[in-house]
């Protein structure tokens, strides 16, 4: 049967990575979900949506089609047929994510295509979030929470931002700051906050290296 993994956690616990290794190593699909929400941001940008006038981005989410490819070996992003993936990473629509995600009517579409995502993954799939194990696969056969501390998460940050932006990944204060924003945003918001599910596994990465990590999921999938 289909193995359905979900991994939630705040940013910088080493989800994406963990997430596409685990998936590799089991033959199973991969589907990051921030990188959805982000390309409907960049869409929102694109098309002059004041991302902050809630009304405005429920009634444009409808609008653009998001397309995610689940090899882990080479996970892809479109939007309206263009590639995603480079400009989804811009500081400008990491800045605009929270507001635009914490819109319901986006939330309920984004949801939908991740559930049928998830339906259609031939030997299963690992699906990483920060709603996955509540609210968009609770029936999930593992939910894993990621945690690690502030100065942990800011340092892996800055350190994936080397050579895409050299200033902010020299900045660890900012990146620390701008981190812990998001974080307070993607809690606070009304429609799925960024929770740990009941049932899920508490992994704290914050001493443990990213083999560490995935040897431990991989564990817990194995059984
Ligand atoms: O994981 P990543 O940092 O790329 O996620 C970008 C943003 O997308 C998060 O800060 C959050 O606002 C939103 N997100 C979400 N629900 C998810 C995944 C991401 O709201 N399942």
């Amino acid at each position: 049967a289909a193995v359905i993994v979900a991994i939630d956690g705040p940013a910088g616990t080493g989800k994406s990575s963990t997430s596409k290794a685990v998936a590799a190593k089991l033959g199973l699909g991969y589907l990051d979900t921030g990188a959805q929400y982000r390309a409907i941001t960049w869409w929102m940008l694109n098309n002059g949506i004041d991302v902050d006038d809630a009304t405005a981005v429920a009634d444009a989410a409808a609008k653009p089609v998001i397309v995610s490819g689940t090899d882990p070996a080479a996970p892809t992003i479109t939007v309206d047929g263009l590639d995603a993936a480079g400009p989804i990473r811009t500081q400008e629509v990491t800045a605009a994510v929270s507001a635009v995600s914490a819109v319901p009517e986006v939330r309920a579409l984004i949801t939908d295509l991740q559930r049928s995502i998830a339906a259609e993954a031939p030997n299963g799939i690992v699906v990483e979030g920060r709603d996955i194990g509540i609210t968009v696969l609770p029936d999930a056969d593992l939910k894993v929470f990621l945690t690690a501390s502030p100065e942990a998460r800011a340092a892996r940050r800055s350190g994936e931002l080397k050579g895409k932006d050299p200033q902010q990944a020299t900045d660890l204060a900012a990146t620390r700051e701008a981190l812990i924003k998001r974080d307070a945003a993607d809690s606070g918001r009304k429609t799925s906050p960024l929770a740990k599910a009941d049932d899920a596994v508490e992994v704290d990465t914050t001493e443990l290296t990213l083999e560490q990590v995935i040897e431990c999921v991989v564990t817990l999938i194995e059984g």
